[in-house]
């Protein structure tokens, strides 16, 4: 095959190949491959561009291996379903509940066609629209503020962040014109949604990512089936490529023969290597590279923050907040609230409380008691006293039953999703995304400069480019 016409079937064939998985895996013999490769390609990570890499090149006929650290695949994507018993059985809802990620950017965006071609169910948040904002501890409708000049300051603010053409600020050094009593409704809506806090998120960042964005803006959520669903049944055919347990603590691509250690002194051959891991864990340097990564690189990592992220889950006995309502933004604690449940359930009333950054690496620091205290302490203030009032409890010993992942303590993941800092540009993701010669390759959402990083479109579209840089980088040998 030309190599043209190789690349451009790239995206495609698994595209085609995503309504049904689990079909085309037992029908016709698998054609020859559409790509000649001897040699093996390494991926390193089991998450969503990790998944999504190895699947595309396998479908061209490439030998492909995934080492993924921890025991089981889907990285930050993990619901409670999929949890062991005693964690799983401490809460009960009629639909799924997420610990890590939650919602799906853009209907059309390439993760939004994926799900959409599968044909589950799905619930459009922004025909719900109905969010709260609290400001000076009163939760309200963005109507019912609509006279009142701190929150429409707050608003006007983030209208425009798209149109931001300065460098070099923090989102709190841009947003000195608005009041003190809104700036807690722009950390949790800008701030938190982009995974640290406003004096650690850079605004240019945020602006470049709106203005790069090319899908369309609506967030839905899947009503019966946790995203891990999707990132499994999806990636089906590429699950008995993927080695868990095998954290990496190096790669030596000195030689042509790559070859890969783990921490626990196995070694795997490769030619080519994809590394997907979380941006936390190239900026701790639990990967040493032989040769050391180039400068720019280096530089480039050092501008892309990514600090913790806690997920709360917590249920309660009645819906104190309104039956409409989606998220509750503004809390200082509680940062962001998703009233899970919304138009999915008529029994349960579960929400998960997201915060990243400074406030989560504070709230990670205390016990699991004290933690829950301060997030029902807010709630309370918000809904006067009613969280603690209704929040569930074991009935025997009068324990709250909640569940938290704390994304900071998982050793391979460290931390929520990667930001730019004021001093970093996407120029600094698509540097981070650059392959090194034609030997190693990156992708993961880090990478991606799309305007999606932090989501897990964006870790499949830098899948999709880097799993095309390989093929390439083949043709061009050829
Ligand atoms: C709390 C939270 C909420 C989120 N909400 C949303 C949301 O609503 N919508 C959305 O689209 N996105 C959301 N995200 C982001 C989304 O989950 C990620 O962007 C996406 O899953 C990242 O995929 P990835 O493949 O780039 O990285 P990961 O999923 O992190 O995969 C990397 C893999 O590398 C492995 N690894 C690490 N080190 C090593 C090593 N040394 N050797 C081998 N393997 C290693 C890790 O174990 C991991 O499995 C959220 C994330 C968090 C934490």
């Amino acid at each position: 095959m030309k190599r043209r016409k190789a690349i451009q079937k790239i995206g495609l064939s698994l595209t085609a190949g995503a309504a049904l998985p689990w079909l085309s895996a037992c029908s016709k013999p698998d054609p020859e491959p559409e790509v000649r490769y001897e040699g093996t390609v390494a991926v390193i990570g089991a998450g969503a561009a990790g998944l999504y890499a190895a699947g595309i090149l396998s479908a061209k006929g490439i030998n492909v291996v995934v080492l993924e650290a921890a025991k089981e695949l889907g990285g930050r994507i993990k619901s409670l379903r999929n949890q062991p018993s005693e964690i799983r059985n401490l809460l009960i809802a009629d639909f799924p509940v997420e610990l890590g990620a939650e919602m799906v950017w853009g209907t059309d965006s390439l993760f939004g066609s994926m799900v959409k071609n599968l044909n589950l169910p799905v619930l459009n948040l922004d025909e719900l629209n109905k969010p709260v904002f609290v400001l000076g501890n009163q939760p309200k409708a963005a109507a019912d503020w609509a006279t009142d000049a701190d929150f429409l300051a707050q608003k006007t603010f983030i209208e425009g962040i798209r149109n931001y053409t300065g460098s070099g600020q923090s989102i709190r050094q841009a947003a000195t014109a608005v009041p003190t009593r809104a700036q807690a409704l722009i950390n949790s809506q800008v701030a938190n949604v982009f995974g640290s806090s406003a004096d650690r998120v850079g605004i240019k960042g945020v602006a470049d990512s709106l203005k790069a964005r090319k899908h369309d803006n609506k967030i839905f959520v899947l009503r019966g089936n946790p995203l891990q669903d999707i990132i499994l049944s999806q990636f089906a055919r590429i699950a008995s490529a993927v080695k868990t347990n095998n954290p990496v603590k190096s790669i030596d691509y000195t030689a042509d023969t790559i070859v890969i250690t783990t921490t626990e002194g196995k070694t795997f051959e490769a030619n080519k290597v994809i590394v997907t891991v979380p941006v936390s864990i190239l900026k701790a340097g639990t990967i040493q590279f032989s040769p050391a990564l180039p400068a720019e690189k280096t530089t480039a990592i050092s501008r892309i923050g990514m600090d913790a992220a806690i997920r709360v889950v917590l249920e309660f006995r009645k819906n104190f907040w309104g039956e409409d309502t989606t998220l509750i933004w503004g809390g200082s604690s509680a940062i962001q609230i998703f009233n899970a449940g919304v138009a999915r359930s008529r029994f349960y009333q579960t929400t998960t409380i997201t915060v990243y950054g400074p406030r989560a690496a504070e709230l990670s620091a205390l016990s699991r008691v004290a933690m829950i205290s301060a997030l029902l302490a807010e709630l309370d203030l918000f809904y006067k006293g009613q969280a603690t009032q209704f929040v569930r409890r074991n009935l025997d010993t009068n324990e709250i039953l909640t569940v938290v992942q704390d994304w900071s303590k998982e050793e391979y993941i460290k931390g929520g999703i990667s930001y730019l800092t004021p001093a970093g540009t996407l120029t600094d993701r698509e540097t981070l995304g650059k392959p090194v010669g034609t030997r190693l390759f990156f992708a993961g959402e880090a990478t991606d400069a799309t305007g999606d990083a932090g989501t897990i479109n964006g870790a499949l579209v830098s899948a999709e480019k880097a799993a095309e840089q390989v093929v390439e980088s083949i043709l061009k040998a050829t």
